[in-house]
């Protein structure tokens, strides 16, 4: 295993970022962990959890002290989110869902919005980012939700589906057309709803594969009235919002996949130690040496390349999109095949629900799909190297 501590420690963080990276470590180890089959089985919302992350502040981190919060490094949000998805990947991709609906309000929003909204996350509220309509997944641009401006409010009207932590939120950044612009990509607009908005209702949380403890709801807007200030730049300026955000969330979408993977070759690398077949433990036998070789390569390639994109965003690049699709490509398809080999190398109890590996590539699953599917990123990072 020392390749992958030597991977670990060669991430630069600050001395104020590994205290906070400890206590994460501590509490996903010590609480979230052992509570993760258990919600698993029944589904439940883990408040729990969520309220012991935000016991430690940890919004916080990726928001500017200007508006309450204590910034740190991209990577060391990053190490939390791997950290937390490896004990939960339900509660991993909880957490990780702030950020990735809050973000396009840092980096987009104006100084009254921020400083409105802001320190309602730092103080722990959760949000969404809202995007999917039954009828436009993977094509996002193909919405019907419909932004209306009446005087200082704007009425939103339409439905979305799939919404992470949608049935809990207290912020949603929420993706629209703008009903006064008629082409199709230039009306797309983006504002911050409140989850409390008169006219918004979830119609159905799903019962899911993985990520069962995750809340995955459809919601239905019917008149809802948002302040025209909440609206994030100008009319039409969505596609660019949701195309610069997805960039930064796809890292964070990585690294829950690695944290995923990670637990499960641990699982897989303790099990062949200790389980014998024909008189020898299992990582004796070269087949299983040879699976391992590439379970091991492979993961150690996809965490080094985390941290260079880490580094990327932390040194201020702003042209990272193939990188961010590279990542979240590979990260999630060795999630996949890491997490079912580790049940292959568990043999039959693999297959059963007392080891943590079965869950794990249920979990694993949903990473190829979201955030842009595996295929639609293959094409984006193929196009990348059409010369014009
Ligand atoms: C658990 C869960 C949580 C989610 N959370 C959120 C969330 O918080 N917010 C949000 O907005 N959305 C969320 N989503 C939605 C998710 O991002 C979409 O499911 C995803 O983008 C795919 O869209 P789709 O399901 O409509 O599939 P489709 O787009 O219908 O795709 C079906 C198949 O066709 C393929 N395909 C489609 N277009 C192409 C193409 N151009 N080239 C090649 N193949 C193509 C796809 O790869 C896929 O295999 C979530 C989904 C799930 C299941």
């Amino acid at each position: 295993m020392k390749v992958f501590e030597r991977i670990d420690a060669s991430v630069e963080f600050s001395a104020e970022e590994r205290l906070l990276i400890e206590e994460v470590r501590k509490l996903s180890r010590d609480k979230i962990a052992p509570r993760a089959a258990a919600i698993d089985r029944s589904g439940e919302f883990p408040w729990d959890n969520v309220n012991a992350i935000n016991m430690l502040g940890l919004n916080a981190m990726f928001i500017p002290e200007a508006y309450g919060g204590a910034q740190m490094s991209y990577a060391a949000y990053l190490e939390c989110v791997r950290l937390i998805s490896r004990a939960c990947a339900s509660t991993g991709v909880i957490w990780a869902t702030n950020f990735h609906a809050m973000k396009p309000l840092i980096d987009f929003g104006n100084e009254e919005q921020k400083s409105r909204l802001l320190p309602l996350l730092v103080e722990g509220a959760l949000a969404s980012l809202v995007i999917t309509e039954p009828t436009a997944g993977s094509d996002a641009t193909g919405m019907k939700t419909t932004f209306h401006p009446d005087g200082d409010s704007i009425i939103v009207n339409g439905s979305k589906t799939f919404i992470t932590n949608g049935a809990h939120a207290k912020l949603l950044l929420v993706f629209g057309k703008w009903s006064q612009i008629s082409d199709d990509k230039a009306a797309i607009s983006a504002l911050v709803m409140a989850g409390d908005t008169p006219g918004l209702s979830v119609l159905r949380e799903e019962d899911k594969m993985g990520l069962r403890a995750s809340s995955t709801a459809t919601l239905a807007f019917d008149q809802c009235r948002v302040p025209r200030s909440n609206l994030l730049g100008l009319p039409g300026e969505g596609l660019k919002i949701l195309l610069g955000s997805l960039n930064k969330s796809r890292p964070s979408v990585a690294a829950h996949a690695l944290g995923i993977a990670r637990a499960a070759f641990e699982d897989a690398v303790d099990y062949i130690n200790e389980r014998k077949q024909s008189g020898r433990k299992i990582v004796e036998f070269q087949g299983i040496q040879f699976m391992l070789a590439d379970m091991a390569s492979e993961l150690a390639q996809c965490e080094a390349f985390l941290w260079y994109v880490a580094r990327m965003v932390d040194a201020g690049a702003n042209d990272f999109g193939v990188e961010s699709s590279m990542l979240k490509m590979r990260a999630s398809d060795i999630a996949m095949r890491i997490t079912t080999d580790a049940v292959q190398l568990h043999g039959g109890y693999g297959f059963c629900k007392d080891y943590r590996v079965e869950r794990l590539m249920r979990d694993a699953k949903i990473t190829q799909i979201w955030e842009g599917t595996n295929q639609v990123h293959r094409q984006l990072i193929g196009r990348s190297f059409l010369k014009k």
